[in-house]
């Protein structure tokens, strides 16, 4: 008997997330092999993930981590942690960021806050995937330490008027919305003098000056600058001053997405390298036989195997009552960290293969790295925990 009891309805929740994967997503990738193979991206990937969002929503997986209040499935952490793992494990590029479950352009437990206005201007649009989002926190001169950040925003004949930059915003090119953080106290800062806004794309002041290419192939954020940008009142998302605590709202589901999903990457990598070393054969036996190559598999199963046993176990814990803080720090240090040493040892056994494109390895290994960065970074979520230990 495992040590952790999935129920049955999880089990039955995530085959469902995997026959949509194969029914409706793996066919429309099968369209794009080419292209995918030979330049490792796939041109029209935000248009087709818009349509597969849309049936997701429909079906009401993409809402599936939102309260029920709010019309979500009311998830547990359990339940989301196997739904990510599956859809990741899944291997496909139109699958990930919001293919089926959301990513950061989707409904956010941040917008719990919404009043009924805003509820239909930007959540409820957002719950059907007919608009899209972007969490704007991040700024040239404050990353992980977001309370120093510089976008300011002054009240001015009714408005609030925003000045400041934004940089590595994932979606903020795409988004019909921000979310964006701003001091509106300078003298309180995080401590009640930080306030969320609602800013929409075409707002006078509000532009995308730059996409931000990075490593991986499913990120390009953007810089956004806000220049005398000024928002309406009832756009302030939650209490004026409160944003900052608003946004730690998120911070536990957000970082056991990203650990889910890196458990995800790491089954299909080993799924994949396990095939691979034993049928390619050198030397006139299959590469499988070698103990160096069987040291590169063997050690990812233990360390994904323990991962996973730690990350179901974190999740468990915050449905039990679990504030949280470390269960997820220590979930997305842990999956994170080993998924990196996977997807490298994969290229290893792959040789030359795994290096090529045309094999669909490569990617994974650029993508995971910035798992390590966002969300947290491995050093910050060592702090994070460093501190729920009393050090
Ligand atoms: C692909 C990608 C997508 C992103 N998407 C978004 C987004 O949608 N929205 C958004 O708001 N942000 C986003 N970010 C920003 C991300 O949250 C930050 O990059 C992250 O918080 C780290 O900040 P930084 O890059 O400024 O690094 P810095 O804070 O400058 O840190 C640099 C290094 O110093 C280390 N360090 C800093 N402080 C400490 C400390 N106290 N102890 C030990 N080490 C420390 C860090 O761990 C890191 O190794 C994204 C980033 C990336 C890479």
């Amino acid at each position: 008997m495992s040590a952790i009891q999935i129920p049955q309805e999880l089990l039955e929740l995530r085959a469902a997330i995997h026959d949509f994967c194969e029914r409706e997503i793996r066919p429309v990738e099968a369209r794009y092999a080419q292209e995918l193979n030979e330049t490792g991206v796939i041109a029209n990937a935000e248009e087709e993930r818009r349509k597969l969002r849309k049936k997701s929503a429909a079906l009401g997986y993409y809402s599936l981590h939102m309260p029920e209040d709010l019309g979500g499935g009311g998830l547990s952490y359990l339940g989301q942690a196997l739904v990510h793992e599956e859809v990741a494990r899944s291997g496909l590029l139109l699958a990930s960021r919001g293919g089926l479950l959301p990513s950061v352009e989707g409904p956010t437990i941040i917008l719990a806050d919404c009043t009924p206005d805003q509820r239909a201007r930007f959540l409820d649009p957002l719950m059907r995937a007919e608009k899209e989002m972007c969490f704007a926190l991040t700024e040239p001169g404050a990353g992980s330490d977001a309370t120093a950040i510089s976008t300011k925003a002054e009240r001015r004949n009714g408005s609030w008027v925003v000045n400041g930059s934004k940089h590595f915003i994932t979606h903020g090119a795409e988004a019909d919305f921000a979310v964006v953080y701003a001091v509106t106290d300078p003298a309180k800062r995080a401590r009640g003098g930080i306030t969320a806004f609602f800013v929409e794309k075409g707002t006078p002041g509000f532009a995308v000056s730059r996409l931000q290419h990075t490593a991986s192939t499913v990120d390009c954020p953007a810089e956004l600058t806000f220049s005398d940008c000024a928002v309406p009142e009832e756009n302030v998302l939650g209490e004026v001053g409160n944003g900052f605590y608003s946004a730690m709202r998120w911070i536990n589901g957000g970082r056991m997405n990203v650990a889910t999903s890196a458990l995800g990457i790491a089954q299909h990598l080993f799924d994949r390298m396990l095939d691979y070393a034993k049928t390619r054969v050198a030397f006139g036996s299959p590469i499988g036989k070698n103990q160096y190559i069987q040291g590169y598999i063997v050690d990812s199963w233990c360390e994904l195997e323990s991962a996973r046993v730690l990350v179901y176990e974190m999740a468990s814990r915050i449905d039990d009552g679990a504030d949280g803080r470390r269960e997820a720090a220590a979930a997305k240090l842990v999956a994170t960290e080993m998924v990196g040493r996977v997807a490298d040892r994969a290229i290893q056994v792959f040789g030359g293969n795994g290096f090529m494109v045309e094999m669909g390895i490569e990617r994974f290994w650029r993508e995971v790295r910035a798992q390590r960065l966002y969300e947290g970074t491995s050093e910050i979520l060592r702090n994070n925990i460093a501190k729920t230990l009393g050090l």
